[in-house]
């Protein structure tokens, strides 16, 4: 339904937020939802209000102490001059990195059940926290910025037929009003990347993207997203393809972000 309204083109965004409301309002009554936290029903949207609460108090905890650089969650008195110990001077191949909050308790538990299909309708939802909590670090990206999801192999994408990341850059697009683009081919499949270290995870994804140099990437800022930051491999070679046909800067979006809070 969302991407129907979507489609609907250059209607004026006022009109296009009203018609989003409404249909939320008769798809609600229509199929009351049950929180997808806690399972307690009734209310308009994937999430209980205490629920959404929670979530967004824990991404506002996560946000004053994680790397603007990688987003690794590094404790509030970390140095974080140039990025944090773990991401100093190394290249990443993006510029900066977003999470809604650590892969961790039930931000984990939404990330793995958005792995499958039949719970991409929570993607509007999450999308919608995302921006929500994190609106404000996205405020300086340019209005022509694009939304670029990390794509997946077309032949895993095929067996799949589903890739959580596209569900995700829709929502994201969707909610802060910004383009989505899809300039990347993941032209290398890379199974099994998680049983790998993160130097074979490096080496296994190395030239795995290509971006269309006629895509108009040149000096584009690129919001690339993805659902779970782990070693960054991934996404760094995503933003490297990109950088490679053009694209001015990246930053990464992703829900969760990997990684051991020390405090
Ligand atoms: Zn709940
Ligand atoms: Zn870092």
């Amino acid at each position: 339904m969302w991407g129907q309204l979507r489609e609907i083109g250059p209607a004026p965004r006022l009109v296009r937020s009203w018609l989003g409301a409404f249909v939320q309002a008769v798809d609600a009554l229509v199929f009351p939802w049950s929180c997808a936290v806690c399972g307690a029903e009734g209310q308009a949207g994937a999430f209980c209000r205490s629920c959404r609460e929670d979530l967004l108090d824990r991404s506002a905890q996560a946000a004053g102490s994680a790397c603007p650089r990688c987003a690794l969650p590094v404790g509030p008195f970390a140095d974080l001059h140039r990025g944090c110990a773990a991401c100093r001077g190394r290249s990443l191949g993006f510029d900066a990195a977003i999470a809604l909050g650590p892969y961790e308790g039930s931000l984990r538990e939404l990330c793995l059940r958005l792995k499958h299909e039949r719970n991409a309708w929570l993607a509007p939802s999450l999308g919608g926290l995302w921006a929500e909590a994190r609106r404000p670090a996205v405020a300086g990206l340019p209005a022509d910025a694009w939304v670029v999801p990390v794509p997946l192999h077309w032949w895993r994408h095929w067996r799949r037929g589903y890739n959580q990341a596209e569900a995700l850059a829709r929502a994201l697009a969707r909610r802060l009003d910004l383009r989505l683009r899809r300039p990347l081919r993941r032209i290398k499949a890379t199974e099994k990347l998680a049983e790998l270290s993160p130097t074979e995870r490096a080496r296994a994804l190395r030239g795995a993207f290509r971006a269309r140099k006629s895509a108009g990437l040149a000096g584009r800022t690129v919001l690339l997203v993805d659902d779970v930051l782990t070693t960054g491999a991934t996404c760094g070679a995503a933003a490297r393809a990109l950088k490679q046909a053009g694209a001015g800067r990246v930053v990464v979006a992703v829900l969760a972000r990997t990684g051991k809070n020390p405090s």
